[in-house]
């Protein structure tokens, strides 16, 4: 069973990019840039290990999170208990995320913890760490739904290896992976190949 869990974190990698994720998770490649420099700190000061509390809060750090039903396999940074009721946190660098892939991490980690625990787990929450604020979120039917796909894009792609291909985005400018993948050199060949063949 344990060689068909995919990771949680190749999920916010396939919805921020499947050709992200395909160049991670299949061929092994991970570029550091500032961003992921940042990220890779902020997470090592976050993962203590630790239980405490806060304010009636209690707090559990670096969490092993597992879903038999979904086949996932992966961490926690934080999940909090607020009065019996269990909230998955991720820690990330920079503001507010624009794209939605956190929140596909965060449910995936939320459908983990129901099924480890036996509980409905409503909501989830994004530390950015730039501007110091917590979004926290409903699992809704929209997300899980969402959620589910992606895992099912993800294992499928790990299990094919077949490569997505690579399209310019708004988000490549933050791609730590950008110098390896040259999103525009594809159009560039076909624009060349147009105009001289
Ligand atoms: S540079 Fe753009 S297309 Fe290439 S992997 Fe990054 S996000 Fe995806």
């Amino acid at each position: 069973m344990d060689d068909e869990l995919i990771p949680i974190a190749a999920l916010n990698q396939y919805d921020y990019c499947p050709h992200r994720c395909w160049r991670m998770f299949c061929l092994g490649e991970f570029a550091e840039n500032v961003y992921t420099l940042e990220g890779t700190g902020l997470h090592e000061r976050v993962h203590g290990g630790e239980i405490s509390t806060l304010e009636g809060v209690e707090q559990y750090r670096t969490v092993e999170l597992v879903s038999y039903c979904h086949g996932l396999i992966g961490k926690a940074d934080l999940i909090e208990r607020h009065a019996g009721v269990w909230v998955p946190v991720e820690y990330k660098r920079g503001t507010k995320g624009e794209w939605g892939n956190d929140r596909i991490q965060v449910c995936a980690q939320g459908l983990c913890l129901e099924e480890m625990l036996g509980v409905t787990v409503p909501n989830g929450a994004v530390y950015y760490a730039a501007t110091g604020r917590r979004e926290t979120f409903s699992l809704d039917l929209t997300l899980r739904t969402r959620t589910v796909e992606v895992i099912a894009l993800v294992r499928e792609l790990l299990r094919t290896g077949q490569e997505p291909l690579a399209r310019v985005m708004p988000r490549c400018k933050g791609c730590s992976l950008y110098d390896a993948c040259l999103p525009t050199a594809g159009e560039r060949v076909r624009n060349y190949r147009e105009r001289w063949e």
